[in-house]
């Protein structure tokens, strides 16, 4: 039997320095509670017979357990999954405009619900539908927490007990619960199906009309796509048939950026500007899918339509923040100087980074990773990969783009699985992913300034193969 009384007092491991040092980082309260813990754990581990450890080792635990609690849950990660858009890692990286903007916004008071001219009380929507009437050429504007919101407050507002006329074709589900169908029965509406999979019509849509529809609504399709024998009715065809019923026609646009991305050689979005000038009369879109912008809904269109979302009390439920404003308002700036783009907003920096320069960072930093790999049955090379876009747009659109790809020599099929389970343990994880027996890093979300920083910690993987 292990001698129980030979294990040191909570007294005495709170005075120990490295103990010392946890107190003055995580309060007194966590410090102890941390050496309780160690304690009770060698303490059960005694009596089954295991001899009570020196005091470093146990100094040691205690410090390990501490470990966690320096570290925050939402960490800043390396995205090298390839796709440049993805929900699970925060969708679009901020550009530094809205960055700064965030932290002014945070760290003083801001004229969020406040008229400078007047003095009197604001609208915090103000704080940005000068600047999204001037990109998209609507008459008003309206942000909600994200898109899914957005379409939400509009079919609530605007078709609570009523008919909404949507094509089959349409009838989506985007992923984490968003399905038309779904948002449609909470909002109140009715859902009309017209139309087939494949093929729908206009007329579809007019024998569909009653006295009980509310609108007629497209929803972009975002992440498929249907090919081959297809009909859709264009946007200013069913504007048109809307109007001749007095109906408001609205577009759940989905992704939506607000520059014509052809220019750059993306694959072509719809954008709001597009939509309202094909006669729509409210458009829906994300600001954190390729708007590059924060997490929001935001919703474009008729001012007398906007005072009626307004005016709902779910509004209130679903606004913004003063952090989500101050960003979007930032990304929209950069907007103004479309020449600039590309440049500036980092999400489209990104998409529209030239495959050479990300071989290039791969050719200046596969040395490193071989080193950092070294002692491990693993062949680590430059390969040529595709890059998805992500968030909702087609899966089927890729970028080229290059990046690693890291093998294990023989049948290994564990080994893959413990190198990505270390690369997500590194100081900053990164994130990449196993396809056809390949451990895969893209490279095209690693930017430049980065790259110090992603080889630096590479080391730490050295001691894996022991
Ligand atoms: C992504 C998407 C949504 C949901 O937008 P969130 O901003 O993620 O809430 C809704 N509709 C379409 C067509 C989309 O592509």
């Amino acid at each position: 039997m292990t001698d129980l009384s030979r294990l040191p007092s909570v007294d005495r491991l709170l005075a120990h320095p490295t103990v010392v040092a946890l107190v003055e980082l995580h309060g007194r309260a966590v410090a102890t509670r941390l050496v309780r813990e160690t304690l009770a754990e060698f303490r059960a581990a005694a009596r089954e017979g295991t001899p009570i450890p020196d005091e470093a080792t146990l100094i040691a635990k205690v410090s390990r357990r501490g470990t966690p609690l320096t570290q925050p849950k939402l960490r800043a990660v390396f995205n090298l999954t390839g796709t440049v858009l993805h929900t699970n890692l925060g969708r679009a990286v901020l550009p530094e405009e809205a960055v700064e903007a965030i932290a002014s916004a945070a760290r003083n008071p801001c004229a969020l619900e406040y008229d400078l001219e007047s003095g009197g009380r604001g609208d915090r929507d103000d704080i940005v539908s000068d600047l999204l009437r001037e990109l998209t050429g609507a008459e008003a504007a309206t942000v909600v927490n994200n898109n899914a919101a957005a379409v939400f407050l509009l079919l609530n507002t605007l078709a609570q007990k009523k008919e909404v006329i949507v094509s089959r074709g349409e009838l989506i589900e985007i992923g984490g619960a968003f399905r038309v169908p779904d948002i449609m029965k909470r909002a109140g509406a009715k859902l009309i199906e017209v139309g087939t999979t494949n093929r729908t019509h206009l007329k579809d849509f007019a024998e569909a009309i009653t006295s009980r529809t509310a609108m007629l609504m497209k929803v972009h399709a975002s992440n498929y796509a249907i090919h081959g024998f297809t009909h859709a009715v264009p946007e200013s065809e069913l504007a048109a048939l809307a109007h001749e019923h007095n109906l408001p026609f609205v577009v759940d646009l989905g992704s939506g950026t607000l520059t014509d991305l052809d220019r750059w050689g993306l694959p072509h979005e719809p954008t709001p500007q597009e939509t309202i000038g094909a006669g729509a009369d409210l458009v829906t879109f994300s600001g954190d899918k390729l708007l590059g912008g924060p997490q929001a809904g935001i919703i474009v269109g008729r001012k007398d339509l906007i005072a009626k979302l307004k005016k709902n009390p779910l509004k209130r439920c679903l606004r913004v923040g003063k952090i989500t404003l101050a960003a979007l308002e930032a990304v929209l700036h950069l907007y103004r100087d479309p020449d600039r783009l590309d440049q500036r907003l980092t999400a489209l920096r990104q998409l529209t980074r030239p495959e050479p320069e990300i071989r290039t960072a791969a050719e200046r930093l596969l040395p490193v990773l071989q080193t950092a790999l070294a002692t491990l049955p693993i062949t680590a090379e430059i390969v040529a990969l595709k890059s998805q876009i992500g968030s909702g747009s087609l899966p089927v659109d890729r970028l080229p783009s290059a990046g690693f790809a890291i093998r294990p020599q023989g049948r290994k099929s564990g080994l893959l699985k413990r190198i990505e389970a270390s690369l997500r343990a590194l100081p900053r994880p990164v994130i990449g992913h196993i396809e056809d027996g390949a451990l895969l890093l893209d490279l095209r979300c690693l930017e430049a300034n980065e790259e110090h920083e992603f080889a630096a910690q590479l080391s730490a993987l050295s001691g894996l193969g022991t």
